[in-house]
């Protein structure tokens, strides 16, 4: 017998999942988020035992998630995770462990080489923790401005399980009890105990939010996201005026452009496009031209909201595609900014934004120099389904 016992995590509220069951026991692929944990744990050889700590008003709901797998008693948890932990460690103190593996209720996907590559390092350390590189850039931001880029080459992201020689890590909770540590690895730290890095598994996400649940579900059912296209076509006359602008650049011009708003014509034919592939209505729903309040209003408020119930879907914008169509002003000079401006709005990179510009060979409307026209193409990612 291996004396490796595992001790899973799940006394939390999930006051950021916003639902009205905790993370935990969120349903995943038809079976609560922590009966996957529970499973991955219980199905494994190196592992003796597996003891839940839980909150006191969760007993049904834990029961449901652990019904049929072989499983110890679970036992209450406090108000911090720090003592859940704790309180779990004194459970399985009667059962002589020699290690244990402490682990996130909500993150189901621990796999079975993950779990025996931290049992494996608990061979020659106090404690193991699986990490993952960082690949973003790092920067130190102090007071709403950039004050230095962090080297990321020492830095990495923790997972769970964490595990420890059972009667260090059950030494370092009782001497740190009360001070507040954001994981177990830390306490080992504060204690002095040696802790082996080993290789995390990017598969082993945490479920947070409900976008996490969302993105979990379409990848357990081997779904692809859905994609989905809008289109959005303006236009604005012009005026007296001796600039007009677009995309939220400002354009020198002998001539202005007349509307409600500040007329971008580009913006608003994006704004619908991206309305249009959510089928969440047009830019005059959400901003009615009869409501004073948007009169002069400036056209990237339009965008980002529309960016926002996307974002509230679950949803990503994966390109925009606008034809400015006039004879003047000259749109090419401006295009790289008018890029940069969009994506900025939506929070993407400026290589998904494309800006075009074509004439109508002084034909029509646009060829006489009436007004300007706008026609956007907005291809989205939904991962909720
Ligand atoms: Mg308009």
């Amino acid at each position: 017998m291996s004396g490796c016992y595992a001790l899973i995590v799940a006394a939390g509220r999930g006051r950021r999942f916003g639902a009205e069951r905790p993370k935990q026991y969120a349903e995943l692929a038809g079976v609560p988020v922590l009966r996957h944990a529970l499973a991955a744990f219980a199905g494994h050889p190196e592992v003796a035992g597996v003891l839940a700590v839980i909150h006191p008003d969760d007993t049904g709901l834990y029961a449901a998630a652990a019904e049929g797998l072989d499983l110890l008693a679970a036992v209450p948890g406090g108000d911090e995770r720090q003592q859940s932990v704790a309180l779990g460690l004194d459970a399985l103190t009667p059962f002589a462990p020699d290690r244990v593996l402490i682990h996130d209720g909500a993150r189901p996907f621990a796999s079975p080489a993950l779990i025996s590559r931290v049992i494996a390092a608990l061979e020659g350390a106090d404690g193991a923790l699986p990490v993952l590189p960082v690949t973003d850039t790092l920067k130190r931001v102090e007071h709403g401005r950039v004050a230095a880029t962090v080297d990321r080459a020492s830095l990495a992201r923790a997972q769970t399980p964490q595990g420890f020689r059972f009667e260090a890590i059950r030494a370092a909770h009782a001497s740190h009890a009360g001070q507040a540590m954001t994981d177990d690895a830390a306490l080992a730290e504060a204690a002095g105990l040696a802790v082996a890095a080993v290789d995390g598994d990017p598969g082993n996400v945490k479920i947070t939010t409900q976008d996490d649940l969302d993105a979990a579900a379409r990848e357990l059912a081997g779904l692809p996201p859905e994609y989905r296209t809008g289109s959005g076509f303006d236009v604005h006359r012009f005026g007296p005026g001796d600039h007009v602008t677009l995309c939220g650049v400002e354009i020198p011009h002998d001539r202005g452009l007349v509307g409600h708003s500040d007329a971008d014509a580009g913006l608003h034919a994006i704004t619908d496009a991206l309305l249009g592939a959510i089928a969440a209505g047009d830019i005059g729903d959400h901003f009615p031209p009869s409501e004073p309040q948007w009169k002069g209003a400036p056209s990237r408020i339009f965008l980002a909201h529309a960016a926002r119930l996307l974002a509230e879907r679950g949803g990503k914008v994966v390109n925009v595609d606008l034809t400015l169509i006039c004879e003047r002003p000259k749109i090419g000079p401006h295009r790289e900014a008018m890029a940069a401006s969009v994506a900025e709005i939506l929070g993407i990179e400026a290589a998904r934004v494309g800006i075009k510009a074509t004439t109508t060979e002084r034909l029509g409307f646009t060829g006489r120099g009436e007004g300007l026209a706008a026609q956007a193409v907005v291809t989205v990612a939904l991962s909720g389904g």
